[in-house]
């Protein structure tokens, strides 16, 4: 038989994240995501969860050495990434990570890196405390771009700037949002997506719970200095879980097709937001539609 090869060669993304059983967000999220771009997943799963729609019931940590093996062992089979997604990563797994990042042997390797710092799950689970984000925070020199939501980004920032817990920065509208975006991308010194999908605003631009109206993603381009705001209309809808690590695999899965980071970006809300619009209710998650 004749052997057929595709002309040009799938891209290869990988993601280094947590499973959710669920299946509608982490590493699960991230394959049916990265497959879907027309790339190939590879992954290292860095944490097993015990979780459903009602919530994380428990999670196992991978051990330190299988996901140091994993990593060396796709590098010893000279994948070639042309982006990586780095999810949920467990304070006890993250040297595993940096390891992997900081060895020289791999620097051709670290292209287009994603990181989507995740503290808490939607339903308002923790995945990290205030020790684990400070070993995450090693990390993020890796990366070129970071995707904290609002609360995650004030978490940040309020560990960063050694701000006690009852000061909060105040992403209370539209032009703080700017500025904290603006000071917490100066201070990593990376590009950031902060995304304002848990935290609407109203029309005059004040997040507003009651009254949603927009939801304003924020960059900041660490090369440029430069921020642009990203707006689109709230969708009303319970079926948001995993839409953060939807929205950051396909950002990497653009980033790996060629794209540039703003339209990468652009590609990437745009994907989550149809996902959104035709998410199954029960299974929950953005990237359901497209297997419907
Ligand atoms: N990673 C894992 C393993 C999860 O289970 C979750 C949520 O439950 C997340 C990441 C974050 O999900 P989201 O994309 O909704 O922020």
């Amino acid at each position: 038989a004749e052997l057929i090869s595709p002309s040009t060669p799938v891209p290869c993304v990988l993601t280094i994240a947590g499973s959710d059983c669920s299946g509608g967000a982490g590493i699960e999220a991230d394959q049916k995501t990265i497959t879907v771009h027309g790339c190939y997943a590879a992954t290292c799963t860095t944490v097993l969860t015990v979780q459903s729609s009602k919530g994380l019931f428990g999670s196992k940590d991978t051990p330190f050495n299988t996901v140091s093996g994993i990593l060396k062992c796709l590098v010893a089979d000279k994948l070639d990434f042309k982006a990586i997604k780095i999810g949920v990563v467990p304070e006890s797994n993250v040297q595993a990570v940096l390891d992997f990042l900081k060895d020289e042997e791999n620097h051709h390797l670290l292209k287009n890196v994603v990181l989507d710092p995740v503290l808490f799950s939607n339903l308002g689970d923790a995945f990290s405390d205030a020790s684990g984000l400070s070993k995450l925070l090693s990390l993020f020199q890796c990366a070129d771009l970071i995707t904290p939501n609002m609360p995650e980004a004030d978490e940040i920032l309020r560990q960063l700037m050694k701000l006690p817990d009852s000061k909060r920065v105040l992403l209370n509208n539209v032009e703080n949002m700017i500025k904290a975006t603006k000071k917490l991308g100066s201070l990593i010194k990376t590009s950031v997506l902060v995304k304002g999908g848990r935290t609407p605003v109203d029309e005059q631009g004040n997040v507003n719970q009651e009254n949603p109206k927009y939801i304003i993603n924020v960059f900041y381009d660490h090369k440029t200095g430069k921020t642009t705001c990203f707006q689109s209309h709230y969708l009303n809808s319970a079926n948001t879980h995993g839409t953060g690590c939807s929205l950051s695999s396909s950002i990497a899965s653009n980033l790996a097709k060629g794209e540039s980071m703003l339209v990468a970006i652009q590609k990437g809300l745009e994907f989550v937001a149809e996902g959104i619009r035709h998410a199954f209710p029960k299974i929950n998650g953005p990237i359901n539609h497209v297997w419907a």
